[in-house]
Protein backbone atom coordinates (compact mmCIF):
# COMPACT_ATOMS: atom_id res chain seq x y z
CA UNK A 1 0.00 0.00 0.00
CA UNK A 2 1.85 3.38 -1.23
CA UNK A 3 0.62 6.20 1.36
CA UNK A 4 0.73 9.97 0.77
CA UNK A 5 0.12 11.92 3.79
CA UNK A 6 0.21 14.95 1.79
CA UNK A 7 -0.40 18.57 3.51
CA UNK A 8 -2.38 20.37 6.33
CA UNK A 9 -4.63 18.12 8.13
CA UNK A 10 -3.98 15.48 5.71
CA UNK A 11 -1.48 14.20 7.82
CA UNK A 12 -3.31 14.03 11.10
CA UNK A 13 -6.11 12.00 9.41
CA UNK A 14 -3.99 9.70 7.68
CA UNK A 15 -2.40 8.80 10.92
CA UNK A 16 -5.40 8.36 12.30
CA UNK A 17 -6.34 6.46 9.57
CA UNK A 18 -3.34 3.88 9.51
CA UNK A 19 -3.57 3.56 13.13
CA UNK A 20 -7.95 2.61 13.03
CA UNK A 21 -6.68 0.24 10.00
CA UNK A 22 -4.41 -1.66 11.94
CA UNK A 23 -6.26 -2.35 14.65
CA UNK A 24 -9.26 -3.65 12.51
CA UNK A 25 -6.30 -6.34 10.93
CA UNK A 26 -4.82 -7.12 13.99
CA UNK A 27 -8.48 -7.72 15.45
CA UNK A 28 -9.58 -9.63 11.84
CA UNK A 29 -6.41 -11.19 11.75
CA UNK A 30 -5.54 -13.33 7.94
CA UNK A 31 -3.99 -11.01 6.25
CA UNK A 32 -1.09 -8.28 6.46
CA UNK A 33 -0.14 -5.39 4.90
CA UNK A 34 2.73 -3.02 4.12
CA UNK A 35 2.94 1.06 4.15
CA UNK A 36 5.36 2.43 1.45
CA UNK A 37 5.53 6.57 2.65
CA UNK A 38 5.51 8.70 -0.38
CA UNK A 39 6.24 12.33 0.29
CA UNK A 40 3.99 14.63 -1.89
CA UNK A 41 2.16 17.62 -2.09
CA UNK A 42 2.40 21.71 -1.61
CA UNK A 43 4.55 21.78 1.45
CA UNK A 44 7.18 19.25 -0.19
CA UNK A 45 6.98 21.26 -3.57
CA UNK A 46 7.66 24.02 -0.96
CA UNK A 47 10.57 22.78 0.15
CA UNK A 48 11.92 20.71 -3.28
CA UNK A 49 10.73 22.26 -6.07
CA UNK A 50 8.63 19.30 -7.20
CA UNK A 51 5.38 17.72 -6.08
CA UNK A 52 6.21 14.55 -5.82
CA UNK A 53 9.32 12.65 -4.59
CA UNK A 54 11.64 11.23 -7.47
CA UNK A 55 9.85 7.42 -8.35
CA UNK A 56 6.79 8.26 -6.21
CA UNK A 57 4.48 7.72 -9.22
CA UNK A 58 6.12 4.59 -10.17
CA UNK A 59 5.96 3.33 -6.06
CA UNK A 60 2.14 4.25 -6.46
CA UNK A 61 1.45 2.51 -9.65
CA UNK A 62 3.33 -0.67 -8.01
CA UNK A 63 1.15 -0.92 -4.91
CA UNK A 64 -2.04 -2.59 -4.67
CA UNK A 65 -3.66 0.52 -3.06
CA UNK A 66 -2.93 4.22 -2.08
CA UNK A 67 -4.00 5.76 0.57
CA UNK A 68 -4.07 10.23 0.19
CA UNK A 69 -5.22 12.61 3.53
CA UNK A 70 -5.23 15.62 1.87
CA UNK A 71 -3.05 17.59 -1.23
CA UNK A 72 -2.60 21.27 -1.73
CA UNK A 73 -2.29 25.05 0.08
CA UNK A 74 -3.27 28.01 -0.90
CA UNK A 75 -0.82 29.86 -0.68
CA UNK A 76 1.29 27.47 -2.70
CA UNK A 77 1.51 27.39 -6.83
CA UNK A 78 2.48 26.26 -10.06
CA UNK A 79 3.84 29.33 -11.45
CA UNK A 80 0.97 28.61 -13.99
CA UNK A 81 -1.51 29.91 -10.64
CA UNK A 82 -2.79 26.49 -10.13
CA UNK A 83 -3.11 24.71 -7.33
CA UNK A 84 -0.44 21.32 -6.22
CA UNK A 85 -2.28 18.65 -7.15
CA UNK A 86 0.18 15.94 -8.33
CA UNK A 87 -2.84 13.41 -7.45
CA UNK A 88 -4.94 14.79 -10.14
CA UNK A 89 -1.92 13.62 -12.52
CA UNK A 90 -2.45 9.80 -10.51
CA UNK A 91 -6.21 9.66 -11.42
CA UNK A 92 -5.11 10.53 -15.22
CA UNK A 93 -2.45 8.09 -15.17
CA UNK A 94 -4.06 4.75 -13.75
CA UNK A 95 -7.06 5.99 -15.11
CA UNK A 96 -9.45 5.96 -11.76
CA UNK A 97 -12.51 6.57 -14.03
CA UNK A 98 -15.02 4.86 -10.89
CA UNK A 99 -15.21 7.84 -8.62
CA UNK A 100 -17.33 6.25 -5.36
CA UNK A 101 -19.09 8.55 -3.00
CA UNK A 102 -21.02 6.54 -0.24
CA UNK A 103 -23.83 8.90 1.80
CA UNK A 104 -24.65 7.62 4.98
CA UNK A 105 -26.70 8.66 7.39
CA UNK A 106 -25.21 7.93 11.08
CA UNK A 107 -27.39 8.21 14.07
CA UNK A 108 -26.83 11.26 16.20
CA UNK A 109 -25.43 12.43 13.30
CA UNK A 110 -25.80 15.80 11.71
CA UNK A 111 -28.73 15.97 9.58
CA UNK A 112 -30.66 18.51 8.14
CA UNK A 113 -34.01 16.72 7.32
CA UNK A 114 -36.29 16.30 9.70
CA UNK A 115 -38.24 13.28 8.25
CA UNK A 116 -36.98 10.54 10.53
CA UNK A 117 -36.59 8.30 7.58
CA UNK A 118 -33.41 10.41 6.78
CA UNK A 119 -31.71 8.14 9.16
CA UNK A 120 -32.44 5.44 6.42
CA UNK A 121 -30.29 7.54 3.79
CA UNK A 122 -27.59 4.53 2.72
CA UNK A 123 -26.57 5.33 -0.56
CA UNK A 124 -23.55 5.53 -3.04
CA UNK A 125 -23.00 7.35 -6.04
CA UNK A 126 -20.78 6.56 -8.33
CA UNK A 127 -19.22 9.24 -10.82
CA UNK A 128 -17.48 8.88 -13.80
CA UNK A 129 -14.16 10.87 -12.94
CA UNK A 130 -11.73 10.89 -16.31
CA UNK A 131 -14.42 12.48 -19.12
CA UNK A 132 -17.57 14.20 -19.46
CA UNK A 133 -17.99 17.76 -19.40
CA UNK A 134 -14.41 18.28 -17.12
CA UNK A 135 -13.42 16.54 -20.05
CA UNK A 136 -11.82 20.18 -22.06
CA UNK A 137 -11.02 21.76 -18.77
CA UNK A 138 -9.65 19.24 -16.39
CA UNK A 139 -8.51 16.06 -18.53
CA UNK A 140 -7.56 18.03 -21.76
CA UNK A 141 -6.77 21.93 -20.59
CA UNK A 142 -7.78 22.88 -23.88
CA UNK A 143 -11.46 24.22 -25.32
CA UNK A 144 -12.11 23.70 -28.96
CA UNK A 145 -13.07 27.22 -29.43
CA UNK A 146 -11.62 29.99 -26.41
CA UNK A 147 -12.16 33.62 -28.08
CA UNK A 148 -13.19 37.17 -26.41
CA UNK A 149 -16.95 36.19 -27.60
CA UNK A 150 -17.10 32.47 -26.79
CA UNK A 151 -15.62 29.78 -25.14
CA UNK A 152 -16.55 26.35 -25.19
CA UNK A 153 -16.25 23.40 -23.22
CA UNK A 154 -16.79 19.52 -24.28
CA UNK A 155 -19.07 16.68 -22.89
CA UNK A 156 -17.43 13.24 -23.90
CA UNK A 157 -18.78 10.22 -23.13
CA UNK A 158 -16.70 6.98 -24.48
CA UNK A 159 -18.66 3.66 -24.59
CA UNK A 160 -14.96 1.90 -23.17
CA UNK A 161 -15.24 3.86 -20.02
CA UNK A 162 -19.17 4.15 -20.01
CA UNK A 163 -19.40 0.19 -19.78
CA UNK A 164 -17.12 -0.02 -17.43
CA UNK A 165 -18.30 2.57 -15.15
CA UNK A 166 -21.81 0.59 -15.21
CA UNK A 167 -20.71 -2.96 -15.14
CA UNK A 168 -19.15 -1.38 -12.09
CA UNK A 169 -22.48 0.13 -10.74
CA UNK A 170 -24.43 -3.18 -11.29
CA UNK A 171 -21.59 -5.66 -9.37
CA UNK A 172 -21.86 -2.43 -6.92
CA UNK A 173 -25.11 -2.84 -6.18
CA UNK A 174 -24.98 -6.73 -5.88
CA UNK A 175 -22.43 -6.69 -3.38
CA UNK A 176 -24.56 -4.08 -1.22
CA UNK A 177 -27.46 -6.79 -1.35
CA UNK A 178 -25.53 -8.60 1.61
CA UNK A 179 -25.99 -5.22 3.53
CA UNK A 180 -29.71 -5.37 3.25
CA UNK A 181 -29.94 -2.78 0.54
CA UNK A 182 -32.33 -3.62 -2.97
CA UNK A 183 -29.36 -3.56 -5.57
CA UNK A 184 -30.96 -0.54 -7.22
CA UNK A 185 -29.43 0.62 -9.61
CA UNK A 186 -30.42 4.72 -11.09
CA UNK A 187 -29.02 6.04 -14.02
CA UNK A 188 -28.47 9.85 -13.60
CA UNK A 189 -28.75 11.56 -16.41
CA UNK A 190 -30.14 14.36 -18.67
CA UNK A 191 -30.76 12.22 -21.82
CA UNK A 192 -33.77 14.54 -22.50
CA UNK A 193 -31.47 17.03 -24.02
CA UNK A 194 -27.98 15.81 -24.72
CA UNK A 195 -26.82 13.24 -27.15
CA UNK A 196 -24.13 12.64 -24.80
CA UNK A 197 -26.24 11.92 -21.96
CA UNK A 198 -28.73 9.50 -24.36
CA UNK A 199 -25.77 7.57 -24.86
CA UNK A 200 -24.83 7.13 -21.27
CA UNK A 201 -28.30 6.16 -21.19
CA UNK A 202 -28.25 3.62 -23.89
CA UNK A 203 -25.16 2.40 -22.75
CA UNK A 204 -26.45 1.21 -18.84
CA UNK A 205 -29.61 -0.55 -20.35
CA UNK A 206 -26.86 -2.39 -23.01
CA UNK A 207 -24.78 -3.66 -19.79
CA UNK A 208 -28.02 -3.97 -18.01
CA UNK A 209 -28.52 -6.94 -19.95
CA UNK A 210 -25.71 -8.77 -18.50
CA UNK A 211 -27.39 -8.26 -14.92
CA UNK A 212 -31.05 -8.62 -15.63
CA UNK A 213 -31.53 -9.88 -12.15
CA UNK A 214 -30.90 -6.03 -10.72
CA UNK A 215 -33.35 -3.56 -10.31
CA UNK A 216 -32.77 0.16 -12.33
CA UNK A 217 -34.58 2.92 -12.62
CA UNK A 218 -33.92 6.42 -14.52
CA UNK A 219 -33.63 9.79 -12.92
CA UNK A 220 -32.40 13.18 -14.90
CA UNK A 221 -30.07 15.09 -12.99
CA UNK A 222 -32.60 18.18 -12.18
CA UNK A 223 -34.96 15.94 -11.32
CA UNK A 224 -32.36 13.39 -8.75
CA UNK A 225 -31.42 16.66 -7.13
CA UNK A 226 -34.93 17.85 -6.02
CA UNK A 227 -35.43 13.98 -5.06
CA UNK A 228 -32.53 14.05 -2.62
CA UNK A 229 -34.73 16.55 -0.82
CA UNK A 230 -37.52 14.96 -0.69
CA UNK A 231 -36.34 11.27 -0.46
CA UNK A 232 -33.06 10.00 -0.68
CA UNK A 233 -33.55 7.27 1.54
CA UNK A 234 -34.65 5.79 -1.46
CA UNK A 235 -31.76 5.41 -2.80
CA UNK A 236 -29.19 2.49 -3.18
CA UNK A 237 -26.21 2.76 -6.23
CA UNK A 238 -26.79 5.88 -8.31
CA UNK A 239 -24.39 5.86 -11.53
CA UNK A 240 -23.60 9.48 -13.84
CA UNK A 241 -21.69 11.83 -15.39
CA UNK A 242 -18.58 13.47 -13.93
CA UNK A 243 -19.86 16.83 -13.35
CA UNK A 244 -23.13 15.55 -12.42
CA UNK A 245 -21.74 13.71 -9.96
CA UNK A 246 -19.33 15.88 -8.59
CA UNK A 247 -22.78 18.45 -7.83
CA UNK A 248 -25.06 15.68 -6.74
CA UNK A 249 -22.26 14.25 -4.34
CA UNK A 250 -21.92 17.76 -2.49
CA UNK A 251 -25.47 17.97 -2.32
CA UNK A 252 -26.06 14.44 -0.70
CA UNK A 253 -23.32 14.75 1.31
CA UNK A 254 -25.13 17.93 3.11
CA UNK A 255 -27.94 15.63 4.14
CA UNK A 256 -26.09 13.96 6.08
CA UNK A 257 -22.78 15.48 7.46
CA UNK A 258 -19.72 17.37 6.96
CA UNK A 259 -17.00 17.43 5.08
CA UNK A 260 -15.03 15.50 7.76
CA UNK A 261 -17.73 13.09 7.20
CA UNK A 262 -17.21 12.67 3.15
CA UNK A 263 -15.14 9.44 2.07
CA UNK A 264 -13.83 8.76 -1.45
CA UNK A 265 -12.67 5.94 -3.76
CA UNK A 266 -11.46 6.39 -7.26
CA UNK A 267 -11.56 3.13 -8.79
CA UNK A 268 -9.79 1.77 -12.47
CA UNK A 269 -9.25 -1.61 -13.73
CA UNK A 270 -5.78 -1.61 -12.02
CA UNK A 271 -5.48 1.01 -9.18
CA UNK A 272 -7.38 2.56 -6.80
CA UNK A 273 -6.92 5.68 -4.67
CA UNK A 274 -8.64 6.31 -1.07
CA UNK A 275 -8.78 9.72 0.26
CA UNK A 276 -11.38 11.58 1.71
CA UNK A 277 -13.65 14.49 -0.04
CA UNK A 278 -12.52 17.11 1.92
CA UNK A 279 -9.36 19.17 1.34
CA UNK A 280 -6.06 19.99 3.36
CA UNK A 281 -8.37 22.59 5.60
CA UNK A 282 -5.60 25.42 6.44
CA UNK A 283 -7.46 26.94 8.81
CA UNK A 284 -7.58 24.42 11.21
CA UNK A 285 -4.13 22.40 10.57
CA UNK A 286 -1.96 21.66 13.50
CA UNK A 287 -5.16 22.20 16.33
CA UNK A 288 -6.23 18.69 16.63
CA UNK A 289 -9.97 19.67 15.40
CA UNK A 290 -9.84 17.61 12.10
CA UNK A 291 -12.79 15.04 12.02
CA UNK A 292 -10.76 11.90 10.89
CA UNK A 293 -13.97 9.85 9.87
CA UNK A 294 -13.91 10.66 6.25
CA UNK A 295 -10.56 9.32 5.97
CA UNK A 296 -11.51 6.53 8.34
CA UNK A 297 -14.04 5.10 6.59
CA UNK A 298 -12.42 6.13 3.23
CA UNK A 299 -9.78 3.33 4.79
CA UNK A 300 -12.68 0.86 4.99
CA UNK A 301 -13.67 1.38 1.33
CA UNK A 302 -10.11 0.50 0.83
CA UNK A 303 -10.02 -2.61 2.38
CA UNK A 304 -13.29 -3.65 0.80
CA UNK A 305 -11.45 -2.81 -2.41
CA UNK A 306 -8.26 -5.08 -1.47
CA UNK A 307 -10.65 -7.67 -0.33
CA UNK A 308 -12.29 -7.82 -3.94
CA UNK A 309 -8.71 -7.64 -5.13
CA UNK A 310 -6.94 -10.44 -3.10
CA UNK A 311 -9.98 -12.33 -2.39
CA UNK A 312 -9.47 -12.55 0.36
CA UNK A 313 -12.76 -11.55 2.64
CA UNK A 314 -10.68 -10.86 5.85
CA UNK A 315 -10.12 -7.99 4.40
CA UNK A 316 -13.94 -7.40 3.86
CA UNK A 317 -14.47 -8.42 7.60
CA UNK A 318 -12.06 -5.87 8.92
CA UNK A 319 -13.95 -2.72 6.31
CA UNK A 320 -17.11 -3.34 7.81
CA UNK A 321 -15.31 -3.94 11.56
CA UNK A 322 -14.28 -0.14 11.18
CA UNK A 323 -17.72 1.10 9.58
CA UNK A 324 -19.96 -0.96 12.35
CA UNK A 325 -17.65 0.80 15.30
CA UNK A 326 -18.21 3.91 13.68
CA UNK A 327 -21.73 3.47 13.29
CA UNK A 328 -22.22 1.95 16.81
CA UNK A 329 -19.91 5.21 18.60
CA UNK A 330 -22.15 7.47 16.90
CA UNK A 331 -25.47 5.20 18.44
CA UNK A 332 -24.27 5.39 21.69
CA UNK A 333 -22.74 9.06 21.59
CA UNK A 334 -19.43 8.02 22.29
CA UNK A 335 -17.95 9.62 19.55
CA UNK A 336 -19.08 13.40 19.32
CA UNK A 337 -16.66 15.14 16.43
CA UNK A 338 -16.37 18.87 16.98
CA UNK A 339 -16.92 19.38 13.62
CA UNK A 340 -20.11 18.99 14.61
CA UNK A 341 -20.45 21.13 17.28
CA UNK A 342 -19.21 17.89 20.44
CA UNK A 343 -15.60 18.00 22.23
CA UNK A 344 -13.86 15.64 20.54
CA UNK A 345 -11.05 16.54 18.60
CA UNK A 346 -8.77 14.13 15.71
CA UNK A 347 -7.23 12.39 18.57
CA UNK A 348 -9.90 11.57 21.17
CA UNK A 349 -12.31 10.28 17.97
CA UNK A 350 -9.56 8.40 17.05
CA UNK A 351 -9.34 6.77 20.72
CA UNK A 352 -12.72 6.61 21.28
CA UNK A 353 -12.95 4.30 17.84
CA UNK A 354 -10.04 2.00 18.39
CA UNK A 355 -11.13 1.12 22.03
CA UNK A 356 -14.48 -0.05 19.98
CA UNK A 357 -12.62 -2.37 17.36
CA UNK A 358 -10.32 -4.11 19.86
CA UNK A 359 -13.32 -4.89 22.66
P1 LIG B 1 -10.00 21.55 -1.74
O1 LIG B 1 -9.89 22.59 -2.77
O2 LIG B 1 -8.78 20.71 -1.57
O3 LIG B 1 -11.26 20.74 -1.88
P2 LIG B 1 -11.26 23.34 0.00
O4 LIG B 1 -10.76 24.71 -0.22
O5 LIG B 1 -12.55 22.98 -0.65
O6 LIG B 1 -10.14 22.31 -0.37
P3 LIG B 1 -11.30 22.04 2.54
O7 LIG B 1 -9.88 21.89 2.87
O8 LIG B 1 -12.02 20.84 2.14
O9 LIG B 1 -11.41 23.21 1.53
O10 LIG B 1 -12.07 22.73 3.73
C1 LIG B 1 -13.30 23.40 3.58
C2 LIG B 1 -13.87 23.72 4.96
O11 LIG B 1 -14.29 22.54 5.60
C3 LIG B 1 -12.85 24.39 5.87
O12 LIG B 1 -13.44 25.40 6.61
C4 LIG B 1 -12.39 23.28 6.79
O13 LIG B 1 -12.05 23.71 8.06
C5 LIG B 1 -13.60 22.35 6.83
N1 LIG B 1 -13.15 20.95 6.90
C6 LIG B 1 -12.63 20.23 5.88
N2 LIG B 1 -12.31 19.01 6.28
C7 LIG B 1 -12.62 18.93 7.59
C8 LIG B 1 -12.51 17.91 8.58
N3 LIG B 1 -12.00 16.69 8.29
N4 LIG B 1 -12.92 18.17 9.83
C9 LIG B 1 -13.42 19.37 10.13
N5 LIG B 1 -13.56 20.38 9.25
C10 LIG B 1 -13.16 20.18 7.99
MG1 LIG C 1 -13.18 21.75 -2.21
Amino acid sequence: MAVIKGDGIGVDVTDATLAIVDAAKNKVGGFSLDYQFIQAGAAYYQQTGQDIEEGGEQVAGEADAIFLGAIGLPSVRYPDGTEISPHLRLRDRFQLYAGVRPVRAFPNGPKRLSDTRANDIDMVILRESTEGLFYTAAVHNRCPVESDHEVQDVMSITRDTTEKLHDFAFKLAEKRKHRGKKGVVTCVDKANVFKSMAFFRKIFDERHANYSHTEVNYNYVDAQALDFIRRPWDFDVLVTENIFGDILSDLAGGLVGGMGMAACGEIGDNHGLFQPAHGSAPDIMGQDKANPLAAILSGALMLDYLADKSANTQLADAALLIESAVYDCFSDNTIRPMEFGGDMGTKAVTDTLLERISR
